[in-house]
């Protein structure tokens, strides 16, 4: 029996394909009805006031830095585990992140370690739902309100994500998704910002399309119009708006699936030796599972390549997330520095986990395979 099962898959069906031509039909290619039309189903899915496209999860993490003022000598706190584009965000402005390292048992920042990276200079907290598990946000809200901070939620894995009934992205100040092919939803490249704070939301709207003070629908004379702020241009075009319109639709379905396909690897791999895995879904923390990360122990992480290379070849996708504590990526390492150790629980993830699918192009057979071929393989190296 020989299987190929990707890491991820964009599920792209015949509605998505249909409100493509649809688009392609008519005239209107920006600033359109798709746009408003997927921002009024992703507020109303997430229960946000306020839904705003952008280009990229990262343009909208840029372009809330950006619209708050953020620059030089200013300080922003991110874990050292996520995207690099969490922290690029950051470098983008001029503004300097500080790395806090991860915790162990669920991958999201230290919570414990924040308030210590807290200096006078700090102006926000962006935290990361690792893997689309919830950040404690009960523990990150009174540390901000009390050394007055901007809180921005990392939401590119977190589409699905709750905490107490609330979606991710309402739990702190502004939440940014993404809807890249692989992600749980996709409008091929894309995201989203969330957020109940409206006076925000208008900044940031005309700030996403170069200032500029009215839409097209709002001009009396066509073309004519004024620019009162510096801007971007970081809109979402209606041909992927349509696929988003049509992938929200089914992206309960999509999370239906992540979950029972979880559950049954973290059965399938129950006891499998000299591994750890990480706290998923519990009482009010709500996951969007991802992807099921095993993690190897350290010794065992050694041979990490060559056990993926076995995977791999025996058909089982994988992928690593992250490739690396974003401060020992040579850009940042050169810019501040790295020492060995300096994050030990992010480089642990980095260096001795293996994600493996969970995704909705997976059925409870391609689990079985996977969790079969896994045991199997690990079974060589523990010896
Ligand atoms: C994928 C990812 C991003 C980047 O999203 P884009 O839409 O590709 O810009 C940012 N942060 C995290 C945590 C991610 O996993």
């Amino acid at each position: 029996m020989t299987r190929s099962i990707p890491f991820g898959r964009p599920m792209i069906g015949q509605e998505e394909k249909d409100a493509v031509m649809n688009v392609l039909s008519g005239p209107i290619l920006v600033h359109g009805p798709q746009a408003k039309q997927f921002e009024a189903d992703f507020a109303a899915y997430t229960d946000a006031q306020e839904a705003i496209t952008v280009s990229s999860c990262t343009a909208g993490m840029h372009l809330v830095w950006f619209t708050l003022g953020m620059g030089p000598g200013d300080e922003i706190i991110v874990p050292a585990e996520t995207h690099v584009a969490t922290a690029h965000a950051v470098e983008l402005v001029g503004a300097t992140p500080v790395f806090v390292d991860a915790c162990r048992a669920t991958g999201n920042i230290d919570l414990g370690a924040v308030e210590n990276a807290i200096t006078s200079r700090t102006r926000a907290i962006c935290v990361v739902h690792y893997l689309g598990m919830p950040v404690d946000m009960s523990r990150v809200m009174p540390l901000a309100e009390k050394h007055n901070l901007f809180v921005l939620e990392d939401c590119a894995l977190a589409v699905g994500t709750r905490l107490k009934d609330v979606h991710a992205g309402l739990l702190g100040h502004a939440g940014v998704f993404s809807f890249y092919p692989v992600k749980h939803m996709t409008t091929a490249e894309g995201g989203m910002i969330i957020t109940n704070d409206s006076d925000l939301a208008g900044k940031l709207r005309l700030r996403k399309a170069f200032g500029v003070n009215s839409t097209h629908s709002e001009r009396k004379v066509p073309g004519v119009y004024d620019v009162v702020a510096l801007g971007y241009n970081y809109r979402m075009n209606e041909i992927q708006a349509a696929i988003g319109v049509s992938q929200l639709k089914k992206v309960d379905q999509f999370l239906e699936a992540r979950k029972r396909n979880y559950s049954a690897l973290e059965e399938g791999l129950r006891g499998v030796p000299r591994t750890h895995r990480l706290t998923s879904s519990h009482g009010p923390f709500v996951s969007s599972h991802y992807c099921y990360s095993l993690l190897l122990d350290e010794e065992l992480g050694e041979c990490r390549s060559e056990i993926v290379g076995q995977l791999n070849a025996k058909g089982v996708g994988t992928s690593v997330h992250y490739p690396q504590p974003v401060p020992r990526m040579s850009y940042y390492k050169e810019k501040y520095g790295w020492t060995e150790g300096s994050y030990p629980n992010a480089a642990w993830l980095s260096d001795c986990s293996i994600a493996l699918p969970v995704g909705p192009h997976v059925d409870l057979d391609d689990v079985a395979y996977i969790a079969g071929t896994l045991s199997e393989t690990l079974q060589e190296f523990v010896g």
